[in-house]
């Protein structure tokens, strides 16, 4: 390699090495009380389907055994693996977290994760990084409460539905004002798609309410409210995205959307960024983070961030999902055509340290 060329490696290599980390989407800790409940490799490797977790062939399986076993001093095996992490949960776990963590100057926090009592709050995670965290509100957690509110409070459902909508709006305008909420999150591709369509029906989603309230009048307090409802999900999205362009605060807080790769109840073909088109193009002014590079969608992920001013492509989760050769050609599709400070980084850390200690490391070495 010529010399300038290898000055110039050299250089970036320092770079990303010693550059602080904004780690702008992860998720919290689990309580130490309830780190057994997690299957490790599950967690670690990060796919839970039970086809990619019945095998340990896969390459960035592998790729993740040699790195922690090296790591924690152990055999490349991942019984050696899993015996070392238990060692390291038992004694000086902080110590092991903030190894884990090392690098990262402060996170922002989606901390909708379900059942909040396994969970370390989103805060906690200043222990181990130089800034404060932030959080990432969950759009279709703060709507599915603000419907059940309504649906308690009243029983005819024009009234119910009406109440919903303005606990929702007073909950975004609350958190817009909020200087510890960085943005929010959906994960509609998960619940219904994420074609949200640009033509609201009132009638419709009355329709779609009163099913709801029926539900729940029938005792069915229990069941999630509501998110497997198109038109519902839409409107709520429509809301927020109106509340935030409109909002005459300095920054606009932005919405990232869960895309792409998710497990094997999502529906692929429905998960690509591509369908976020037109909500891109009628909300111009509200930064659109597009998580997970939308693999394996990745070429469409860089040309909506390419081509509209308010996306940004995020590659969180590619690492340590993908072996390194698909994250290389992950990194490679998005500056095809993506200006470099378009794109994001996020480790999608979660449960476990190890999770972003792999994301951070894979991208380093
Ligand atoms: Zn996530």
């Amino acid at each position: 390699m010529p010399e300038n060329q290898s000055n110039t490696k050299k250089a970036f290599l320092r770079a990303t090495q010693t550059t602080p980390i904004i780690d702008h989407h992860a998720h919290p800790l689990l309580k130490h009380s309830a780190i057994n409940t997690c299957p490790l490799m599950s967690t670690i490797i990060g796919v839970h389907s039970d086809t990619m977790y019945g095998s340990r062939t896969g390459l960035a399986h592998i790729r993740a055994i040699t790195h922690l076993s090296a790591l924690l001093g152990c055999e490349t095996t991942w019984d050696a693996v899993e015996a070392a992490i238990v060692r390291r949960q038992g004694e000086e776990y902080n110590k092991w977290i903030q190894r884990c963590l090392s690098g990262i100057d402060s996170v922002l926090v989606d901390d909708c994760l379900g059942d909040a009592e396994k969970f370390e709050p989103y805060n906690h995670l200043d222990i181990f990084t130089r800034s404060p965290s932030k959080r990432i509100i969950c759009i279709e957690e703060v709507a599915a409460k603000c419907i059940d509110l309504a649906c308690v409070a009243y029983s005819e459902p024009t009234e119910a539905f009406s109440r919903a909508i303005k606990n929702f709006i007073g909950a975004i305008e609350k958190r817009l004002d909020d200087p510890a909420v960085a943005g929010f999150k959906s994960i509609i591709c998960l619940r219904t798609e994420l074609a949200i369509s640009p033509a609201i029906n009132v009638e419709l989603l009355q329709q779609v309410f009163q099913r709801i309230l029926n539900d729940k009048n029938l005792g069915n307090l229990d069941a999630p409210t509501g998110f497997g409802h198109a038109p519902l999900n839409d409107y709520f999205l429509h809301i927020l995205a109106s509340l935030i362009q409109n909002d005459e605060g300095g920054h606009k807080k932005p919405i990232q959307f869960d895309t792409g790769v998710g497990g094997h109840d999502r529906a692929l073909t429905a998960s690509s960024p591509a369908h976020l088109q037109e909500f891109i193009r009628t909300y111009p002014d509200v930064p659109i983070v597009i998580l997970h590079a939308g693999y394996p969608f990745t070429r469409e992920t860089g040309y909506l961030a390419a081509m509209y001013g308010n996306v940004y492509a995020d590659m969180g989760g590619v690492f340590p999902l993908l072996s390194r050769n698909g994250q290389e050609e992950v990194v490679r599709h998005i500056l095809e055509l993506t200006p470099v400070s378009k794109i994001l980084w996020s480790t999608d850390g979660h449960y476990l340290p190890e999770t972003y200690l792999l994301a951070i490391d894979q991208c380093t070495i």
